[in-house]
């Protein structure tokens, strides 16, 4: 069953209630430096990000969130630690939303000047709980996952005793055990949104993994209303990852499914990057809106299995030899060297796009 939460606004993006889970990743570009910033955003949403948080570590980043704000396709997350002032600026600068600590702002005197302020302009608030910086474990008799809970209860009320209500938390911890079970916990207590990551998740070998264990597992549980998946790499592989694990876990539709044959020493073409591009070609057209009206699509590395998964599939490849032969609907089109392949595929592919794609030449 899905857990329903209180609906909040992060811009125009709704989260929680019945709104689907979405994908969130952050620059790692210098803030201060808008134009790189903003093409790295442009970059995100073109992969499916769907909403982005970017570091405000100082008043140089603060003094670029106007440009970035205005320019953005997605709406923008503030995170701030440590300086509540930065908070109040992010606000002022008109932040679609904000990520705080608020067991780093400096006392309960700053945290409500804090919610009163994003009270005042309508701005979203994610109240972020670490398990790495949290330092009351002890006063819940060494129980972490209790200290989580407790913390981000008590933090939540803090910012509802000020009126602002508009609120999100995660709590997160590098053990993929401890995030689950904290969520859990909280989640079992609260109507506030979810936003789920496993926190230094670390290189994509490890880091997908760690994610979609502990992301997967709430999801499937129905917990959840935005996700990150945490790299050492390049935000957009944060974003591809997060599809990926929304869709094996069944919160957003997979269509079209994508039968890819895992290669063997028969395997004659280049299949792992035939792979990659059809993919990378799919997430495109659907994070600019498009819808894809295949069921099935094959990419097969020779004749052993090739030709039946190819003719059973929508679109599929049959690699042979330093060639290929496509297939649609059932059929042969016809057969092709490896470098006409993938340019063929593709033009095949975007005939069953809609709304119709504008001719390329
Ligand atoms: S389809 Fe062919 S290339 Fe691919 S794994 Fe099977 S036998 Fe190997």
């Amino acid at each position: 069953m899905i857990r329903r939460t209180r609906r909040i606004f992060i811009g125009s993006v709704p989260v929680g209630g019945d709104a689907p889970v979405t994908v969130q990743s952050m620059t790692n570009t210098r803030t201060a430096d808008a134009g790189a910033t903003l093409a790295q955003i442009r970059e995100l949403a073109a992969a499916g990000c769907e909403i982005i948080r970017v570091a405000v570590p100082d008043r140089e980043a603060v003094a670029a969130l106007p440009a970035i704000l205005r320019d953005s396709p997605l709406p923008v997350i503030a995170d701030i630690h440590f300086d509540y002032r930065l908070a109040l600026a992010a606000i002022a600068a008109g932040a679609h939303g904000i990520r705080i600590n608020p067991g780093n702002l400096g006392g309960p005197e700053r945290v409500a000047a804090v919610a009163a302020a994003a009270r005042d302009a309508g701005v979203a608030v994610r109240i972020g709980v670490n398990a790495g910086s949290l330092e009351e474990a002890r006063a819940h008799g060494g129980d972490r996952i209790e200290a989580m809970v407790a913390a981000a209860l008590d933090f939540c009320a803090a910012f509802e005793a000020a009126g602002c209500t508009a609120l999100k938390v995660s709590l997160k911890a590098s053990d993929v055990a401890t995030t689950v079970a904290a969520c859990r916990r909280f989640a079992a207590r609260t109507d506030y949104p979810l936003h789920l990551g496993v926190t230094e998740a670390g290189t994509p070998a490890a880091g997908i993994v760690k994610s979609a264990v502990g992301i997967g597992a709430l999801l499937l549980d129905g917990i959840g209303d935005t996700i990150r998946v945490s790299l050492t790499a390049p935000p957009v592989e944060e974003v591809k990852a997060g599809i990926r694990i929304l869709e094996a876990a069944g919160r957003r539709a997979a269509a079209p499914e994508i039968v890819a044959c895992p290669t063997c020493g028969r395997t004659r073409i280049a299949l792992q990057e035939l792979v990659e591009a059809v993919e990378d070609e799919i997430r495109r057209l659907k994070a600019a809106g498009y819808t894809i009206g295949l069921r099935k699509i094959a990419l097969m590395g020779c004749v052993v299995n090739g030709p039946g998964e190819a003719r059973d599939a929508d679109l599929g490849i049959a690699g042979g030899d330093g060639k290929g032969v496509l297939f649609a609907h059932g059929q042969i089109v016809r057969t092709m060297p490896e470098a006409e392949l993938l340019p063929a595929f593709l033009a095949e592919l975007r005939r069953h796009v809609s709304p119709p794609l504008p001719e390329q030449d």
